[in-house]
């Protein structure tokens, strides 16, 4: 039987905590001893403190919880990992302090994601970089860690290239995205912004997605990741959708492929956390549509109870070689479900 832990949630209140104490709940290895967030909230039951957004109840369990204030301090003794939902720039001064403290992190903020000895992880693409804590940890002579996960439209993004890159190399990569509301958090974009419209700007993003995938496709060289040889070319749009991100590829191999074996690649794709059956991973990992009209994000963006990415309408593409359009849910495998697979991988490898 696999070690049970007890983990603490710092963000705990936010769009992205709330996934996590949703997805959390009935977890058969993880339990949540702690919620903490800012001070507007601390000292406050969890229930008082959140203004939830989920279409599933809050869990009486969680309901009841005091929040405590995010330090180190405040968590010390209270649980053994800690999953962070921090907004960046608190991140940048928490999360190592927590790791410091002798606490694995697993975080979603951008804060540390490009820091060379901080892993950035998913667990179907680059399950070995999760040895690089140890690198990270006599570097800075901390007990813990700090592991992060990448921006929402770059993990369903590179969780799509990782068999096209494998088995035909990668030249180069344009992306558009459709990125839905939660993405910016509660209470995000005004309403009056955002409805009958769309909003061709959000901050930080393009960057984001147009080096991150050059990292997680990068090789781990026992010191530190050699980044990916690939050409990408960004462009983020915000839409009117509550969850799901949308984003239309188009894509440059460095060999020849046929239709056939591009489509085979994606559909066949499995990878470490399948292998090792590890209770968040989705199996099928991509979820290839033939209709001509999907993936669409209120139809496609739970698949696999929104860990799957599900990617449609591949074709030739007149001036690379191929394009299709692809969609994931943005809160669930984009952000909370994205940690949880982590800490997954690290607890069934030994890194827990
Ligand atoms: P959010 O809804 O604004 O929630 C922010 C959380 O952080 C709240 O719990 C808030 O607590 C807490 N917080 C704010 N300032 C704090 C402080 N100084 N000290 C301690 N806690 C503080 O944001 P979100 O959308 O959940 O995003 C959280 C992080 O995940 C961000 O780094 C974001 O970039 C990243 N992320 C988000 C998504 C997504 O789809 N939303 C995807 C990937 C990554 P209070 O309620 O007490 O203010």
């Amino acid at each position: 039987m696999t070690k049970q832990l007890r983990v603490g949630i710092v963000g705990a209140t936010g769009a992205v905590g709330q996934r996590f104490v949703q997805l959390l709940d009935g977890h058969p290895w993880f339990t949540i001893t702690a919620l903490a967030a800012s001070d507007r909230s601390a000292g406050r039951t969890y229930q008082e403190a959140t203004r939830w957004i989920l279409n599933t109840p809050m869990p009486p369990s969680i309901a009841e919880q005091q929040v405590l204030p995010a330090t180190a301090e405040a968590l010390s003794g209270s649980c053994d990992i800690i999953f962070s939902a921090l907004p960046a720039r608190t991140a940048r001064d928490l999360e190592p302090q927590l790791a410091a403290a002798g606490f694995p992190v697993f975080s979603n903020a951008s804060a540390l994601r490009m820091e060379p000895d901080v892993p950035l992880m998913i667990p179907e693409v680059n399950p070995d970089h999760l040895a690089l804590v140890r690198v990270q940890q006599k570097r800075r002579g901390w007990k813990g860690y700090v592991v992060t996960n990448p921006n929402c439209s770059t993990i369903h993004l590179v969780l799509a290239l990782k068999p096209l890159q494998d088995a035909f190399g990668l030249d180069k990569v344009m992306v558009t995205t459709l990125q839905a509301l939660s993405g910016a958090g509660y209470p995000g974009v005004p309403s009056l912004d955002i409805i009958d419209n769309v909003i061709p700007y959000i901050r930080n993003e393009e960057g984001k997605i147009e080096s991150e995938p050059l990292k997680l496709l990068g090789q781990y060289t026992g010191q530190g990741i050699d980044f990916a040889d690939i050409r990408i070319s960004a462009a983020a749009h915000r839409v009117a959708v509550v969850d799901g991100h949308l984003e239309a590829v188009v894509v440059q191999f460095k060999r020849r492929a046929t239709l056939e074996e591009v489509r085979e690649a994606l559909r066949t794709f499995r990878s470490v956390p399948q292998e090792l059956n590890l209770p968040t991973a989705p199996d099928p990992v991509i979820v290839l549509r033939e209709e001509e009209d999907r993936p669409q994000p209120r139809l496609d963006r739970d698949a696999g109870r929104g860990m799957a990415t599900t990617v449609g309408r591949l074709r030739p593409d007149p001036i690379l070689d191929y394009k299709f359009v692809l969609l994931g849910h943005n809160t669930i495998r984009g952000a909370a479900g994205a940690s949880i697979l982590n800490a997954e991988l690290a607890l069934a490898t030994g890194y827990l």
